[in-house]
């Protein structure tokens, strides 16, 4: 029997824009290529999970717009239900415009995060029902702080698994972080939240020493191709990414979360669970884009 999870966290739609160089302050630049796709950490996550086979309810917000529509119309591609998919009335769907400098590969980025920012007390209550019934939650830091801390408080009391990916990089305090049973940072966001600057693994060994001696029994710490290294009280190791040719990296962490969770959901033990959230992770990074480049169970069944 597959766990439940819910996955309460962001969807933002990546404005993309290509140009021969990133425009300087007060210049206009004309650029050459433009598309629009479904992104954001914690809807990139739920993809990733629901296309490796997991029971996975999405819980997000979006506006009453254009962008809220093409989301509500990918997630009918992609046969995952909008019941939790909830609508803000005043702040528009989150957005990052991403410049990238199709020579140097550069990007400059501007996020405004809008309705994922906006969760309400009386968003969580209608939240609350699918959160209590699962058994594994996994949640980001693209959201409002507040509504963040309810959902993780009401996972604790009900007894499921608080899964944290401590991204994009935020310092909190060590009550918050204290909330997860298991961490997931890439090696800036641990440090962000240890002090411990994590370079090789012998680094991430000591930032999760730190994590245990806070409470926290499970860590995983991302450390792109090199892999993750993963630790419990009991033993800690690195466990190494996939040897292959990476096209696009962009969601790689999005793309080893949502394989994470996906093993944890099948019974896999923490060590397990990361060779399947590296397997996804290197069948991403191969395909340009997000959440449209997380791989079906069947191409990583293949790769296993
Ligand atoms: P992003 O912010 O771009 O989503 P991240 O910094 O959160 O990424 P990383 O630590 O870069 O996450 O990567 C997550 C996982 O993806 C790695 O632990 C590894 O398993 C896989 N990965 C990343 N880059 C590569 C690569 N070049 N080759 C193979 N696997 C990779």
């Amino acid at each position: 029997m597959k766990k439940k999870i819910v996955m309460f966290g962001s969807y933002v739609a990546d404005l993309t824009g290509t140009a021969e160089h990133l425009p300087r302050a007060g210049e206009t630049v004309f650029g050459e290529l433009f598309k629009i796709g479904p992104g954001g950490k914690g809807s990139n996550q739920a993809v990733a999970a629901h296309r490796a086979g997991a029971d996975i309810i999405l819980a997000t917000k979006l506006g009453k717009d254009v962008f809220g529509d093409l989301a509500r119309d990918f997630y009918t591609q992609e046969d995952i239900a909008a019941d939790y998919v909830l609508t803000d009335d005043e702040k528009g769907t989150g957005i990052a415009l991403i410049c990238v400098d199709q020579v140097s590969k550069q990007n400059q980025i501007l996020v405004v995060p809008g309705a994922c920012t906006n969760f309400t007390d009386a968003d969580i209550e209608t939240l609350r029902p699918a959160i209590e019934a699962a058994d594994i939650l996994l949640v980001q830091f693209e959201v409002n702080m507040d509504a963040l801390e309810r959902v993780m408080d009401i996972a604790r009391t009900a007894g499921v698994m608080v899964v944290l990916n401590p991204a994009p990089a935020r310092k909190v305090s060590r009550e918050f972080i204290c909330k997860a049973d298991i961490v997931t940072p890439n090696e800036v966001e641990a440090a962000a939240l240890t002090g411990v600057s994590v370079g090789d693994a012998a680094d991430a060994e000591k930032a999760a020493a730190v994590f245990h001696e806070w409470g926290i029994p499970q860590v995983v710490i991302t450390m792109g191709r090199r892999g993750v290294f993963a630790s419990t009280p009991d033993e800690s190791r690195m466990v190494r990414a996939r040897a292959v040719e990476a096209v696009d990296t962009t969601g790689a962490g999005d793309a080893f979360n949502g394989g994470f969770v996906t093993a944890l959901s099948e019974g896999k033990d923490l060590f397990e669970a990361v060779e399947f959230g590296n397997a996804l992770a290197s069948l991403a990074v191969q395909k340009f884009g997000t959440a449209p480049s997380m791989p079906m169970r069947s191409e990583i069944e293949k790769i296993l």
